[in-house]
């Protein structure tokens, strides 16, 4: 079949991927433990859902202004003045299906064929897909020193005069890693004199633990909204739990904000009325939803740090925010994908190989699902590969020995 190179060059998301092989082994009845999640397990906010149901119950449910509903910026503002200590106008404000559709917008609206984008490993797997979709090159940029965070130089080494943009996600997806705020200060200061946008993801910002902030790039300009070369992009699906509401938005300058408008008004027209009106519901509710959220997670990646600490050979820096990890399984000597098959195959546990994250000999795993998940999802990984592990082990009813070691 002749279809479009670029299309066919766009690889398949993992983590969706996953998501449906899990699905489909648990519809056979297979006891499987989802460690690859990117979704906590909590319900969304009594706000949200009432805010949801009264737009449905009205029955008035139509086009939105592409840009998003007023209401919903409205709040949106509140959040940005709240939290980024800024001001904005609703022109500076473009609401999207997810964080994901602002990021596509970003990029599509931001970049000319052949243009680089600097995406710093470990990265989202759908960094370097989206910019590829819009014809630009990822330029990846890899600690030297293994860890998961670059130096400052090194990120200055790899731009160019082609370079458009970098993108920057701290509190980090897959590896925990909140960036410092000094390199945070550091990187706002070298795009803005070299022009290059700064694309901060700021989607599991309030998601840190041990009373430590992440430190938002946008704090560290003195231009303002319309001036500065920081954009930032957030949204209810990590923060609230919210992540089939598909709610995520843009703060840029109103030329930017303009632009983007026309692109998404030529592909999806608008956001669902219902899906404003959750995410509206969240933002103006009660916030102690998120402390209570973040509380269960930290609780959760403390269980994870003590289970991990009998692995054999496996090391873990500490994550410091989001709800992953990325323990280094190399002296296992497989790659990535191999271990996450045979975990999969032989023990039941989702995780995902650390290749779609530029990480290869590491594997992300999720702790954004139940203690009980996490306990007994890393005491089958043990058992799958550790050789100090018992040699048997019981899952459910069912008594599995290992004979491949
Ligand atoms: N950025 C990062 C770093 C993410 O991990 C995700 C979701 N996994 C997104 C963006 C997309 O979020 P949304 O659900 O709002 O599209």
């Amino acid at each position: 079949m002749s279809l479009s190179q670029l299309a066919r060059s766009i690889v398949e998301s993992p983590t969706l991927r996953l998501n449906e092989e899990a699905r489909l082994l648990r519809e056979r009845g297979e006891p499987v433990i989802h460690l690859g999640i990117g979704e906590p397990k909590n319900k969304a906010p009594i706000s949200a859902i009432l805010a949801s149901a009264t737009k449905l119950v009205s029955g008035d449910v139509k086009y939105a202004p592409t840009d998003g509903l007023p209401s919903l910026k409205k709040a949106i503002l509140r959040y940005t003045e709240d939290f980024y200590d800024r001001i904005v106008a609703p022109e500076n404000v473009i609401v999207s299906e997810g964080a994901k559709q602002s990021l596509f917008n970003i990029l599509f609206s931001l970049c000319n064929p052949q243009d680089e984008v600097i995406v710093l490993a470990p990265y989202w797997v759908s960094y370097p897909e989206i910019v590829k979709m819009v014809q630009a090159v990822p330029v990846i940029v890899t600690p030297e020193d293994g860890s998961f965070v670059p130096r400052f130089e090194e990120i200055e080494r790899a731009a160019s005069s082609s370079t458009k943009a970098l993108i920057l996600n701290s509190p980090n997806n897959p590896s925990g890693a909140v960036f410092p705020e000094e390199l945070v200060a550091k990187i706002v200061g070298f795009c803005e004199k070299k022009g290059i946008w700064l694309i901060t993801d700021d989607i599991y910002h309030k998601l840190v633990f041990d009373g430590k902030v992440a430190p938002p790039a946008w704090r560290y300009t003195e231009k303002d909204v319309e001036s500065t070369k920081v954009l930032v992009v957030n949204g209810v699906s990590k923060l609230y739990g919210m992540t089939g509401f598909r709610i995520g938005w843009v703060c840029a300058n109103r030329e930017l904000v303009r632009i983007m408008t026309n692109v998404q008004a030529q592909t999806t027209s608008c956001v669902p009325t219902p899906s404003q009106a959750a995410a509206e519901g969240a933002l103006t509710g009660l916030q102690s939803y998120v402390e209570s959220l973040r509380l269960t997670i930290q609780n959760n990646r403390d269980v994870l740090m003590q289970e991990m600490r009998s692995f054999q050979g496996v090391t873990l820096r500490k994550p410091e925010g989001t709800f992953y990890a990325l323990p280094d399984f190399r002296a296992y000597r497989m790659s990535s994908v191999e271990l996450s098959n045979l975990l999969l195959r032989k023990a039941m546990v989702v995780t995902v190989p650390g290749r779609e994250f530029g990480m290869e000999g590491h594997l992300r795993l999720s702790f954004a699902g139940s203690v009980k998940d996490i306990t007994e999802g890393i005491a089958r990984m043990k058992w799958a590969i550790d050789p100090e592990s018992p040699n048997e082990i019981w899952i459910g009813e069912r008594k599995l020995v290992r004979d491949w070691l």
